[in-house]
């Protein structure tokens, strides 16, 4: 996921953990970590010929796009839990083993939920006219266990008191819960690739945070809570079916045939049996939602007819992340690792191919570039392909816990409100010593478009390593370097224990617009030339990271402990003030 702006629009790929900026006090248990930037080389040794070789198989005698088509086409949607998930795992890990990587297998990051499929689905209108509409079930919609006919209904409920007037009116109905969006006209371009005021945008930093995402948090508890109680409603009063109209995207992408649909609107997660959707759900087209809705408030009589075929796989699947590895060569630092990685999981109405099926065969195609060319490298290079990414990054998370570390979350009542993966971290952060050995992580997950920089992830003292990785790539549009932390991707997992993480700043293309968590997020959409150049830019990152003498420098380790306090007013600062008690202080406040 990219930037956060695009992070609140689109809830549930993007998580920022909030962590906090350096703590210089803090001490570290990780030897590397401590030493500082100074003892890093001012000149990088860079081998060209390395450069040359990786950019001749990467760009010359890609093979990426055969992967993606695999993926995309044959194995299909990749919805954590899922069974085309699994087979998606086994197959990463048997094509990493047959290009040449070492110990390919997979590792279970613990008990995710229900597995689901949709096998069919399809609604239609049957009077006053007949209509055939596109929507495709929520994931882990409930089945209608065969076609469903029934008088459609508008329920909107913005608070408590909206709920009462419904009761006794739900019962056999299909209700569409929502109002209808405003749909805009098309008039900007859907696919887009940054220009230079972008890029400088995006280099520059912001000085003050923004706040939507914070609001955004801030109000979700009680948000959560309504939606819950208008679930609980149209359970309790025998509705028949829900039709979401599908939200919209970037430059009004979310229209057109284009439905965006995750599992927003669902509740707390809707993949855990304990919170299943009661009845079955749709996202529909939010103009055939218009259609019925203009229909309904002006009190004209709709039928509507729906089947939604789904099919529960299990209600308590296990995630599974993909690793394999090409061993390190040199007999002092082949201990220590390089990693790269993105995440195999998707949604389900698409075939999951900008999200993230691009990150996936990017780092894959890293892999078999460095097989191809029988690299040797000093560190172990290791691929991570991780799982249950969209529901809150579970995959690289119990791979990080496992391995390097973890941050404890939250256990405050308004938090313990909200899904675990959204608590705040509450630290002290616990680390194993697997911590110390690993350089970096290198994550792809923006969508289709090539690399043009990196985000530094606030990380100062890794910029001068990194613009001179990046000088010999500027022909290929590599050429922004920002100190800006993004958010929303795996990377935050290796951040969030002072482990080197990065996302690439990648073109923006229709990520935003019309591919991220939609029906067209499809296998045309990806373009090959952009990812046979990530490829590339990836492995030569890699490479270098894997080579150097030193590890990456680190941030000092974060101490989200300490965060309220350093976040807290200052005391006693008005010159002015008369003394106050302290309880009458906060009850004022
Ligand atoms: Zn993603």
């Amino acid at each position: 996921m990219p930037k956060k702006n695009v992070f609140v629009l689109s809830i549930l790929c993007l998580i920022s953990l909030a962590l906090s900026a350096a703590d210089k006090k803090s001490t570290t248990s990780s030897t590397e970590a401590s030493k500082p930037s100074s003892e890093q080389p001012a000149k990088e040794n860079l081998d060209l010929t390395m450069y040359q070789r990786i950019r001749d198989e990467g760009l010359a005698h890609s093979h990426i796009m055969e992967y993606a088509s695999a993926l995309i086409d044959d194995i299909g949607p990749r919805l954590t839990g899922s069974p085309n998930l699994k087979r998606a795992n086994e197959w990463t890990r048997d094509q990493l083993t047959v290009m040449g990587c070492s110990n390919a297998h997979l590792e279970d990051w613990g008990e995710f939920g229900m597995g689901w499929q949709q096998l069919n689905t399809w609604v239609r209108m049957t009077s006053p006219d007949t209509a055939v509409f596109i929507a495709q079930a929520a994931p882990w919609s409930p089945s209608s266990n065969g076609a469903i006919s029934g008088a459609a209904i508008s329920v909107e409920i913005k608070k408590d008191e909206d709920i009462d007037k419904y009761k006794g009116k739900l019962s056999g109905k299909i209700v569409l819960l929502g109002e209808m969006r405003e749909v805009k006209p098309v008039d900007k371009p859907l696919f887009e690739r940054e220009d230079d005021k972008d890029l400088a945008k995006i280099a520059e930093h912001p000085l003050l945070e923004e706040n939507e995402y914070a609001q955004y948090m801030r109000d979700f508890p009680k948000r959560m809570e309504l939606q819950q109680k208008t679930w609980n409603l149209l359970a309790s009063e025998h509705a028949l079916a829900v039709i979401l109209p599908s939200r919209d995207g970037r430059n009004s992408g979310g229209s057109g045939g284009t439905i965006f649909d995750d599992s927003r609107g669902l509740g707390q997660s809707a993949y855990k049996r304990e919170h299943a959707t009661p009845l079955p759900v749709v996202d529909m087209a939010i103009e055939n939602y218009g259609r019925v809705y203009r229909l309904v408030k002006a009190h004209v009589p709709v039928t509507m007819e729906m089947n939604v075929d789904t099919k529960f796989t299990g209600d308590h699947e296990h995630g599974f992340d993909t690793i394999a590895e090409i061993p390190g060569t040199d007999p002092k630092l082949k201990d220590e690792v390089v990693m790269v990685g993105g995440h195999l999981d998707s949604w389900a109405s698409g075939t999951g191919a900008t999200d993230n099926g691009a990150g996936t065969v990017v780092a894959m195609e890293v892999m078999r570039i460095f097989n191809a060319l029988q690299a040797k490298p000093r560190r172990t290079i290791r691929i991570g392909l991780w799982t249950g990414e969209e529901q809150g990054l579970f995959g690289s998370q119990g791979y990080v816990k496992q391995h390097f570390g973890f941050v404890p979350f939250s256990t405050a009542p308004d938090q313990m409100k909200l899904p675990e993966w959204m608590r705040k971290p509450a630290g002290p952060i616990q680390l194993k010593p697997e911590q110390e050995k690993i350089s970096g992580y290198f994550n792809v997950d923006n969508g289709t478009g090539k690399i043009l920089g990196i985000y530094l992830q606030e990380n100062a003292a890794v910029r001068p390593i990194f613009e001179q990785w990046m000088e010999p790539l500027k022909d290929l549009g590599v050429t922004t370097i920002t100190m800006r932390d993004t958010g929303g991707t795996d990377h935050e997992s290796f951040d969030a224990v002072g482990i080197p993480g990065f996302q690439f700043i990648q073109d923006r293309m229709d990520y935003g617009s019309r591919t991220h968590h939609s029906n067209m997020d499809v296998y045309e959409r990806l373009q090959a030339g952009d990812l046979a150049q990530a490829a590339t830019v990836e492995a030569i990152f890699v490479y270098n990271a894997a080579m150097r003498e030193q590890m990456l420098p680190r941030k000092p380790l974060p101490h989200p402990e300490l965060e309220e306090q350093r976040k807290a007013p200052l005391k006693k600062v008005m010159p002015g003030a008369e003394e106050v008690p302290e309880k009458e202080a906060a009850d004022n406040k």
